[in-house]
Formats: structure tokens, C-alpha cells, sequence
């Protein structure tokens, strides 16, 4: 049987990742990888669906049993892909993809140099600043700090194998598809 291909699904805070990927998942055949994190669940959150939710402990001692396939601190916080799955979908052939931050994507790339990496693009700097100050609640101090994060996350998209740009959701989510489609006919 054919291994499937893995996906890295990346890009700013503030580029609509999860809408495109909500669409997506919607549309095609991919599995989502479902990561542990050591943040509190947000409002309308589950555990088991959106994340793993465990404690600093837990989180180190998956670390130490090498249970993670990829693990980063991001804004104070572990987030990390559990290996075990991950492997036995590949292994039966299903395509996977890992919503993760750009070092994510780096230690796979290291780990697994054949997977895809896909990078979401806004339209324009000032866009992104306009979504996410959009999201109202923010102090000034709060948005310039995720201003930050979200431009030098936009400084890695040219190690990406592609960039796609969410100006019209659907178009991105159709771009998406043909990226997809293309890596199938490629790997048959
Ligand atoms: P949030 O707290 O907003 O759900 O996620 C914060 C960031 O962590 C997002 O960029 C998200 O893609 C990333 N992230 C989520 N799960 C993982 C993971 O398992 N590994 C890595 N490296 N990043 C992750």
C-alpha cells in the first residue's frame, strides 16, 4: 500500500487558518492530527477534538517517552504533534495534515523532508494588522504584540513548498485542492 503524505498547514495569527482548514477538511480526504496542548481550552473548545489539553507534567513526560513527533513553546505555552497516530495513518496510507506553527514545521522537515509544507498568505501586511485588530477585545500593547508574532511568522513562509494567499476564501481553499491533487498524481 501507498504511504500517505503528510501536510504542514501554517501561517499567521490572523489569516483565517482554521476557516480554510474547516473547508477543507470539508472537501477532501485528509486526517487532522490532533495536538496536545498545555494552554486552557477557549469557550466552545473540547478536549480530545480541538487539542489534548494536559497539564506542564504530562506534556514533559510525553517529551521524555519521545511521544512527540514535534514539539514548540509558543507565547508561553507546549504545543506538540502526538507521533503515534500520525505514523499509523501514514503507515495505512491516508494523507495527514498538522495545523502548526512555523518551528513545527521545521523539525518535521528535518524529520520527514518528503512532507508539504503549505503557508497561508494575507493579502498585504496591512490586512493582516486589519483582521487582527478586528478581533476587538485586544489592548493596544496586546495587538502590537501579535502584530509581531504574525510578521516574523510571515518572514518564514519562503521555506514553505507553498504559499497560497486567503484574499478570496473559497479560491484559497480551490488552490489548496490543486496542490493536493497534484502531490497525488505525483506520489501514484
Ligand atoms: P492556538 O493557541 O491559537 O490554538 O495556537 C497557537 C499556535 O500554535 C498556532 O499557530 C497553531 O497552529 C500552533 N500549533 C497548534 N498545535 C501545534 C502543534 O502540535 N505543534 C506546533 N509546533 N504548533 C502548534
Amino acid at each position: 500500500m501507498n504511504k500517505g503524505t503528510l501536510y504542514i498547514f501554517s501561517g499567521p495569527s490572523g489569516v483565517g487558518k482554521d476557516t480554510v482548514l474547516s473547508l477543507l477538511l470539508g472537501r477532501s480526504d485528509l486526517t487532522k492530527s490532533i495536538s496536545a496542548t498545555t494552554r486552557v481550552p477557549r469557550d466552545g473548545e473540547t478536549d480530545g477534538v480541538d487539542y489534548y489539553f494536559v497539564t506542564k507534567d504530562a506534556f514533559e513526560s510525553l517529551i521524555e517517552n519521545d511521544e512527540m513527533l514535534e514539539y514548540t513553546n509558543y507565547a508561553g505555552n507546549y504545543y506538540g504533534t502526538p507521533k503515534a497516530p500520525v505514523e499509523k495513518w501514514l503507515s495505512e496510507g491516508k494523507d495527514v495534515i498538522l495545523k502548526i506553527e512555523v518551528d513545527g514545521c521545521a523539525q518535521i522537515k528535518r524529520k520527514i523532508p518528503e512532507a508539504i509544507g503549505i503557508f497561508i498568505l494575507p493579502p498585504s501586511e496591512e490586512e493582516l494588522e486589519r483582521r487582527l485588530r478586528s478581533r476587538a477585545t485586544d489592548t493596544e500593547e496586546a495587538v502590537q504584540k501579535r502584530l509581531e508574532t504574525a510578521l516574523n511568522e510571515l518572514s518564514c513562509a519562503d521555506s514553505y513548498d507553498y504559499r497560497v494567499v486567503n484574499d478570496d476564501l473559497s479560491k484559497c481553499v480551490d488552490d489548496i485542492l490543486e496542490i493536493l491533487k497534484k502531490n497525488k498524481k505525483k506520489s501514484k
